[in-house]
């Protein structure tokens, strides 16, 4: 009998849910307990996982009413101190719930509650034995010696599925011959084969030397190198020498891409140059996969990871360099669960490490090229591509006065005819999916809008339905208008779908391809529909932003950009940014490996300055206007802001909540040096049946803005999240 009074000591968990402070229970003093290792907690009638974040002093408790944890489930911590620190740092910085943070920094496979599992394979191989043995098993036990002969022939052993081809019962066999010391059963590592030859890479130009000597004194410290080069011009390359230094000093490097920018082709066009394990994460992998991905990564038998927004969590025994392409992406700004830009925490986490940052774009964010002027930060521009052809001057299209077919001018299709009887190909860009954008009663003007949201819903033809672009809501095509009752419902403005059908017939002889969200699934999906594109044929590609990123398609010689004068118009204060950059990615895509292109940009403002200066500045001079304007209207990256969204079933709900909050902003200390606008209804009022109302409170400093949000959290979080009204808080959000 043991009176011995059990100690225990006291430990904080973070849960995954949308609260802003952790948990305590008391854990065992036999048990080795350490931040970042998860537990299986009692929670209300149930259980949960939390991981534990600290230490919590024992007297604040009286030990008897405090909950026991339930089980440990690692023994290692799953996210290291770092990672810890990070994920803390981002829960202050964007003030999201550290539990939802440090939950996000797990491979969703890890949010279960079980113990991890090894991402190695386990293989069988056969010892040295005497000839006689085999002999004796031939004779006697003819399976098992079927089995030896097996793993005879295959020195490096074989695996489960191996060797059920040799033999459906193989299991027990594999037992036996173990006992009797015959085989020996071991774990292997399952990573993807670095090629037996590698590609030589180009002999870099000038300019790609340059920059290279430039950086490569830098990679032992915290530097952020923003490389500036229009497609083609050889940044990748540039990465690949760079990784190749810091991979040769046995550390490893996080490249980041945005979400769709992630295909097959890259991912082997690096392996082929790496003599190192390059490992990759993204949405459409297994939860499984991108486990294995991440802990082949941290425990360093993996050396390059290649991933979308969320591989920049991943854990690194040694991390010595981290990539962001096409940084001005905005995929990299998370937008619903917890809000946090990846291109910023990733820099944030190289500062941390001590360890460089390369970020490259044609068309770089505002935000980074104003952070130019901070210390440590570095220009380096590839003006011309080591074929020596430049990208196309963009030309307008005037289509004021013209009638178009499918969307597309005359003298469109005139150049289309052209680019593809010269065996050239012709890529379409139009930012709009479905079929037809508007559709509209004949007789009474009735708009087919969603019930849900605050938008019209799109005509998708190929199915006879209207579906909301917000929320996915869907329903058959009204054969009567719903208010009138007239059969005269007619479709206006022109989608993906309709363009093209309508190039299906107008260019009978040609492929049209079509690349948009409802056309493909996947990384994998694109590269199967891009093959003629790859294989040279003369065709059309017509698609959407999906066709604007990453992908390499060296036949293009022209691109026509059918519809952007939305964003002249746009409240939305990046719109002209946004277009510029989407106007030179896109045209970009003209004209590479020798061919001469040409970009038509087709408009019914050619007097706009914006469309103008389009077709005669570069970049850096459109850039540097932007950011005039923006500094004179007092927008980022020249004020910081923060913005809190409430949605809630009743807009009411949702301004008042809101208000609560405005008395406790103008009492702040530092009220004076903030701006407040709201509480207003947000631009698209209701959302998927929910209604928006926002405040935001700007400064053109960051100070002011911690303080507000330090004294203002109290406020917030005593305010409960409900079905009938939740708040977000989005620091540097992309919007106002
Ligand atoms: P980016 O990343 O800027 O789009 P890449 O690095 O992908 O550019 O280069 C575009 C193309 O040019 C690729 O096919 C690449 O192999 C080729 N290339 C890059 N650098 C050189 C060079 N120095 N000499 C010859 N070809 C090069
Ligand atoms: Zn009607
Ligand atoms: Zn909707």
């Amino acid at each position: 009998m043991n009176n011995m009074p059990r100690s225990y000591q006291v430990f904080s968990f973070a849960l995954p849910l949308p609260i802003y402070h952790s948990f305590d229970y008391k854990v065992d003093q036999d048990i080795d307990a350490q931040p970042g290792q998860r537990f299986v907690l009692p929670f209300a009638n149930g259980k949960k996982l939390g991981l534990l974040v600290s230490a919590v002093d024992n007297s604040r408790y009286d030990l008897n009413r405090l909950k026991n944890i339930e089980t440990q489930l690692d023994s290692a911590p799953l996210l290291s101190k770092h990672l810890m620190q990070l994920a803390r740092w981002l829960a202050d910085y964007y003030c999201q719930p550290l539990g939802e943070v440090t939950f996000l920094f797990m491979p969703r496979y890890c949010r279960k509650l079980r113990s991890m599992k090894t991402t190695r394979v386990q293989i069988w191989s056969a010892l040295e034995c005497e000839q006689a043995t085999l002999d004796s098993l031939q004779q006697k036990a003819p399976r098992q010696f079927q089995l030896m002969l097996a793993l005879k022939q295959n020195p490096d052993g074989l695996n489960a599925a191996a060797l059920k081809a040799v033999q459906a019962n193989w299991h027990a066999q594999i037992k036996v011959l173990q006992k009797k010391g015959l085989v020996i059963a071991q774990h292997k590592e399952n990573l993807p084969p670095i090629p037996e030859v590698m590609q030589t890479g180009p002999v870099l130009t000038r300019q790609q030397q340059k920059i290279c000597e430039t950086i490569a004194p830098t990679l032992h410290d915290f530097h952020v190198h923003l490389i500036q080069g229009v497609t083609g011009s050889g940044k990748t390359e540039v990465y690949v020498q760079l990784m190749q230094q810091v991979l040769a000093q046995g550390r490893q490097v996080i490249y980041l891409v945005p979400e769709i920018g992630l295909t097959p082709q890259l991912i082997k066009r690096i392996q082929q140059r790496l003599t190192y394990t390059v490992v990759s994460s993204h949405s459409a992998q297994t939860d499984f996969k991108r486990y294995q991905s991440w802990d082949q990564f941290r425990r360093g038998v993996a050396q390059v990871l290649i991933g979308t927004r969320s591989a920049l969590f991943s854990d690194a025994s040694g991390l010595g360099l981290m990539i962001i392409d096409e940084e001005h992406d905005a995929s990299y700004r998370q937008q619903d669960g917890v809000r946090y830009h990846a291109r910023d925490v990733a820099i944030k986490r190289a500062q941390m490490l001590g360890i460089p940052v390369i970020m490259g774009s044609a068309t770089p964010s505002l935000e980074s090229l104003q952070n130019l002027n901070k210390p440590h930060y570095h220009f380096h521009e590839l003006r011309q591509r080591p074929n020596q052809s430049a990208p196309p001057k963009i030309e307008l299209l005037d289509i004021a006065n013209t009638p178009l077919t499918g969307g597309c001018s005359p003298r469109l299709l005139q150049a289309i005819d052209k680019h593809l009887s010269l065996q050239g190909q012709v890529l379409l860009f139009l930012n709009r999916r479905g079929y037809a954008p508007v559709v509209m009663c004949h007789d009474c003007g009735w708009q087919a809008s969603c019930y849900q949201c605050d938008a019209r819903m799109t005509l998708h033809q190929s199915v006879n339905k209207l579906i909301c672009h917000h929320c996915g809501y869907s329903m058959q095509l009204p054969q009567q208008c719903p208010d009138c009752g007239e059969p005269n419902i007619k479709h206006y403005g022109i989608g993906t779908q309709q363009l093209e059908q309508f190039l299906q017939q107008r260019f009978s002889e040609y492929k049209t391809i079509r690349i948009d969200r409802d056309s493909v699934q996947g990384a994998e999906g694109i590269e199967h529909r891009l093959e003629p594109v790859q294989r040279g044929e003369p065709c059309i590609l017509v698609g959407t932003q999906m066709l604007a990123k990453g992908h390499d398609y060296p036949h293009i010689t022209l691109v026509g950009i059918l519809d952007a004068d939305q964003a002249l118009f746009s409240s939305f204060y990046r719109a002209a940014e946004r277009l510029v950059q989407t106007v030179l990615q896109v045209s970009g895509r003209a004209g590479r490996a020798g061919k001469t292109g040409q970009a038509l940009l087709q408009t019914r403002f050619v007097n706009h300055p914006l469309m103008q200066n389009l077709c005669v500045q570069s970049y850096t001079d459109l850039a540097r206007d932007m950011l005039q304007e923006r500094k004179l209207l007092g927008f980022p990256p020249f004020a910081r802001v923060v913005t809190l969204l409430v949605d809630a079933l009743q807009l009411d709900d949702a301004l008042q909540r809101l208000q609560l909050l405005v008395k406790p902003i103008q009492a702040s200390s530092v009220f004076a040096s903030v701006k407040m606008v709201g509480p207003i209804p947000a631009l698209m009022t209701r959302r998927v049946g929910r209604y928006r109302a926002q405040l935001s409170v700007m400064s053109d400093q960051i100070r002011p803005i911690r303080i507000l949000l330090q004294e203002l959290m109290p406020f917030i979080i005593k305010q409960k999240n409900t079905q009938k009204s939740r708040l977000v808080i989005e620091v540097d959000p992309l919007d106002l």
